[in-house]
């Protein structure tokens, strides 16, 4: 069955009395060259248990089940279980898990379904749940990769360097556990109902060290969010109303003594920037 043609689809759906949830940000592929490319893109062989998210009919599915070891799906929409069992009927390797990613314990998941195997993610991700599904999925230390389709404008977000208007706190906490590389483009048409945005290709390989050194991981998050919060003013303004607990004179003095200019905005700092940042605020800290 070609899982990407829309006669098809119509046909298996309609036989199914299944309706489109726009909640469940729900845009199937009508390409069959896009699931096959993102598949290959995933690195998965035999050796790789690959966790997919949202797999609609299955389309990305049927190409990860022929490269994996194993593939976990996981669906939210409970109308869409009797069609996978369709579409999917001849994927041995794969086990579909009825449920919310979100909700999902993902360190148990990764041990039943993966056990001797290198887990890595690959998704045609649900839109509205981007964010929070990217940092559950980094913050649960469980996968080597990541190959995702996500908005462009997300995507470039990750990617973004400093000093651009993309990038943001997002942009250093994927960039600090993950290396993020942008793919290619897939335009509305290849999906079925189209969306109002063009989607990209995200492949992030989880970094083993981070690239910078911090004390404390979640300090520095503080400090990187704090100094995005007010984007229009200058990073000690915003520090200085988003970052709880220092004065405004300890805040002036470590931005001068990491050898940045008193007037500078928090987007033009990079990595190690944030880094020597959180290191000169750090023994200012309320106990
Ligand atoms: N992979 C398919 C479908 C992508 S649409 C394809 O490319 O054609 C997104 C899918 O994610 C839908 O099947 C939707 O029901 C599912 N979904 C939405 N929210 C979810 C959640 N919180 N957990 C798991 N799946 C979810």
């Amino acid at each position: 069955m070609d899982l990407c043609d829309l006669r098809t689809i119509r046909d298996l759906l309609g036989r199914h009395g299944f309706h489109f949830s726009k909640s469940m940000g729900q845009n199937f592929l009508i390409d069959a060259s896009v699931p096959r490319d993102i598949a290959m893109s995933s690195g998965a062989d035999e050796s790789c248990g690959v966790l997919e998210i949202g797999p609609g009919i299955g389309p990305l599915t049927v190409q990860l089940s022929r490269l994996a070891g194993k593939v976990a799906a996981v669906e939210l929409d409970r109308s869409l279980l009797p069609v996978l069992e369709e579409t999917l009927a001849e994927c041995d390797n794969v086990q579909v898990i009825s449920g919310d990613v979100l909700k999902l314990d993902l360190p148990a998941l990764v041990r039943e379904q993966f056990p001797g195997l290198t887990p890595l993610v690959c998704a045609n991700l649900p839109y509205n749940i981007t964010t929070p599904v990217l940092t559950a999925l980094v913050e649960s230390g469980c996968f080597s990769s990541l190959t995702v389709m996500i908005q462009r404008e997300v995507a470039r977000r990750i990617c973004a360097a400093p000093g651009t208007a993309d990038y943001g706190a997002f942009s250093v906490f994927m960039q600090y556990h993950t290396e993020p590389q942008l793919l290619f483009d897939v335009p509305p048409e290849c999906f079925y109902p189209a969306p109002k945005v063009t989607s990209s290709v995200l492949h992030c390989r989880l970094r083993q060290t981070p690239p910078v050194e911090t004390e404390d991981p979640a300090f520095f998050f503080r400090v990187v969010r704090a100094a995005f919060a007010l984007r229009r003013k200058t990073l000690l303004n915003s520090l200085s109303s988003a970052l709880g607990g220092f004065d405004k004179e300890v805040l002036r003095q470590a931005i001068a003594d990491c050898g940045l200019p008193a007037d500078i905005r928090g987007e033009r700092l990079g990595l190690e920037e944030f880094a020597a940042l959180a290191h000169a605020l750090a023994p200012y800290r309320s106990k």
